[in-house]
């Protein structure tokens, strides 16, 4: 049984006030997009190292907001036809920016995301290094930005393309083994003790945390208080915490409540002694 700094509420909540509908969102159609405003990013020009007609991914979360991943991919070797050249980012990024730059425009970040897992991208490393270049040169406030799901943080030259980033945020959600293959159904060689242990090398990293409830749950308060003991484990800079903003793949699956959200928060700030972020 777990024992509580504050009292959990009932997870399977509603909000108070009738929630939202969920909006769909299709894939990004090229190599740079935005920008868009992010909850956590600001104004953020998005880099889609992927392809453009269909995800590529080391996962298949329930929540996927580009639906689910027709093949769970962990080597990308059989991709790369479809994946674009480092000189092909490059070229597309500074385009944007160079508009951005005319139009006196200022954006706050440069977000490796895109249509699935960017980590998969076997040349990571020349795009950052690019993108930096760039940056310095034309929007230098902005931070340069990943979104991950932490499959590959266990290989150290994955790692060593991360710290070249200004912003890692990096994907974990749930706090067991079963957990992790319910809500996030990883590539077979993906494990997350793996996950904990890349995490745990990786410097100044963010951790982003989705909560849902439904079919699957991880928002109550025992698959709480198992995330947050690895959370303490991980000891990141912070922790971002949200739920469902967009239609999930799993339409059995539901959104959390504020409350929710916030009482989570609370606990990893007590529990795991981390900043914790509803958004
Ligand atoms: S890691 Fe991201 S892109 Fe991949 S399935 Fe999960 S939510 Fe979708």
């Amino acid at each position: 049984m777990m024992t509580t700094a504050s009292k959990p509420i009932n997870t399977l909540d509603q909000s108070l006030s009738p929630p939202q509908p969920l909006k769909k969102i299709s894939l990004r159609r090229g190599i740079i997009y935005g920008p868009v405003p992010s909850r956590r990013l600001g104004q953020s020009l998005g880099i889609n190292l992927l392809p453009t007609d269909h995800k590529l991914c080391s996962f298949n979360c329930l929540y996927c907001q580009y639906g689910w991943t027709k093949k769970v991919t962990f080597a990308p070797m059989e991709q790369l036809k479809n994946l674009p050249s480092v000189q092909a980012v490059e070229a597309a990024l500074e385009t944007a920016l160079s508009v951005l730059g005319r139009d006196r425009k200022k954006i706050d970040s440069i977000t490796i995301c895109g249509n699935g897992e960017p980590t998969l991208y076997p040349r990571l490393a020349g795009v950052i290094a690019a993108a930096k270049h760039l940056r310095d040169r034309c929007q230098p406030q902005a931070r340069v930005a990943i979104l991950s799901n932490s499959s590959t943080v266990g290989d150290p030259t994955v790692r060593a393309a991360l710290e070249m980033l200004e912003l890692k945020l990096m994907k974990f959600d749930a706090g067991s083994e079963e957990m992790f293959r319910r809500l996030n159904h990883p590539a077979a060689p993906v494990y997350m003790g793996e996950i904990i242990a890349g995490l745990k090398q990786l410097k100044d990293c963010y951790l982003q945390s989705c909560f849902v409830q439904g079919r699957v749950t991880n928002a109550d308060p025992d698959s709480v208080a198992m995330w947050i003991e690895k959370v303490r484990e991980i000891h990141p800079l912070a922790v971002h915490i949200y739920s469902l903003d967009r239609e999930p793949a799993d339409k059995r699956i539901e959104r959390v409540s504020r409350t929710t959200l916030e009482w989570i928060a609370n606990e990893a700030r007590w529990r795991a002694g981390t900043e914790a972020n509803v958004f």
